[in-house]
């Protein structure tokens, strides 16, 4: 096959992986060599549909003798079938680099073979781009679930970004849609990137002690995952409770929820329907919460509630059911109590903070600092008077709800903009 085919084939069957945002790494090519991983809008280029497009996505292989049903390179289907090789994917990582059309790789691959030739091939893509190219942009690798320890490690002296997917909320659905994958080697490969990025971090504290040079590190960009949402008939309780656990087990930089898109049909999959994306929308918001905001997975999505409330972002739909919580007093709350308002970000909040040392706010100053006060005032109080009426959870719902419309924004424009 031309290699121009193969690039159009392998690029096509990458992009259905969600996982590949570039944020968190700083890595900078050394003398004579090229590129840098975290220049400017690298992170934020998104497709209409949301996807990451900054990267060259690929697959390395899109062979692969597992058949999970969700999958376009799943072993039953009738596709065409491609591999690189080590040589023709640096080769084209350095010429579209080169062009300026790519800021970094993001490589996967099917499991063409065992997982430890898999991993093997990729890394020795990263190596080369490394070491024989001077390449200093941005590399994420897929890890293999099931590679060795060592493989592991070496990819983690290459890539910026590892990222084990775990696919599928329990091991029910895994057995069911994924039959050759394995919870346990999955969560083992987070396990063992979790600590060798621990093990990293000790090894550059003692060396800056000792004030000497630190090792390179170790992927510091983190680990990342994706989950599939919708193929399986697992709750957003569930998958919220499970992302909190990966954050607070392997220390994740992120979990990457990606609306189920029908590829083809499959029994064991549910009937073709639109992609849930305004689900998916609702699980950024969610873990937004968790990791920036400080909300507890419980917090989100109480016993009672299985499901993520589709009128409202979750942050609301917790005030409304915290009205006790409330108001919030604008000259004296605690940053973390203002991070709880509708409306107040996490910009909000620290203007609030900063500008309440030196003067006496009033009322239409937030507005001027960005607060969103047609949300955030029925939850405020000034000097112990609320800014908005007293009004009820049955009467705020409305006020709160967003319109109609299922599209997504982007998870980067989401991050700055929701509040
Ligand atoms: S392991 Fe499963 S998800 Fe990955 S390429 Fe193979 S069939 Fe697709």
């Amino acid at each position: 096959m031309e290699l121009a085919d193969k690039l159009a084939l392998l690029a096509g069957a990458a992009r259905y992986d969600a996982s590949c945002a570039s944020s968190g790494s700083s890595r900078g090519a050394g003398p004579g060599g090229i590129g840098a991983s975290s220049p400017a809008g690298v992170c934020h280029s998104w497709t209409g549909d949301g996807r990451c497009v900054s990267l060259l996505k690929l697959l390395y292989s899109n062979a692969c003798r597992n058949d999970c049903a969700y999958c376009a390179s799943r072993s039953s289907a009738d596709t065409r079938r491609a591999s690189f090789s080590p040589e023709e994917l640096v080769r084209i990582t350095m010429a579209f680099y080169r062009r300026n059309y790519i800021e970094g790789l993001f490589l996967s691959s099917g499991i063409f073979s065992d997982p430890d030739i898999v991993m093997e091939r990729l890394v020795e893509v990263a190596r080369r781009l490394r070491e024989e190219e001077g390449f200093g942009g941005y590399i994420h690798l897929k890890v293999i679930p099931g590679s060795s320890e060592k493989l592991l490690r070496r990819a983690g002296a290459y890539a910026d970004r590892l990222s084990a997917n775990i696919e599928l909320p329990t091991q029910a659905s895994l057995s069911r849609l994924a039959p050759q994958k394995s919870g346990t080697e999955i969560l083992g490969a987070m396990r063992l990137m979790s600590e060798a990025e621990g093990e990293s971090r000790e090894e550059s504290g003692r060396a800056r002690g000792w004030r000497r040079a630190a090792p390179p590190p170790f992927a510091p960009g983190g680990q990342s995952t994706q989950l599939v949402v919708g193929a399986s008939p697992e709750d957003d309780r569930t998958i919220v409770s499970l992302a909190s656990s990966l954050y607070r087990r392997f220390g994740l930089r992120r979990v990457y929820y990606s609306a189920f898109l029908p590829v083809a049909p499959d029994p064991r999959l549910p009937p073709p329907a639109a992609p849930p994306l305004r689900r998916e929308h609702r699980l950024y918001q969610a873990d937004w919460l968790m990791r920036c905001y400080g909300y507890a997975a419980e917090e989100i999505l109480g016993a009672a509630e299985p499901s993520l409330d589709a009128e409202l972002d979750p942050k609301a739909a917790w005030a409304l059911r915290n009205p006790g919580f409330f108001p919030v007093e604008v000259e004296s709350a605690e940053y973390e109590r203002l991070l709880r308002v509708p409306g107040l970000g996490i910009t909000g909040a620290r203007r609030i903070v900063a500008a309440r040392r030196g003067s006496r706010l009033e009322a239409e100053d937030l507005g001027k600092m960005g607060i969103v006060m047609r949300r955030a005032r029925w939850f405020l109080s000034l000097r112990g008077r609320r800014l908005g009426e007293e009004l009820g959870p049955e009467l705020l719902r409305p006020l709160l709800a967003e319109g109609g419309g299922a599209a997504r924004p982007p998870s980067s424009q989401l991050e700055l903009a929701f509040a």
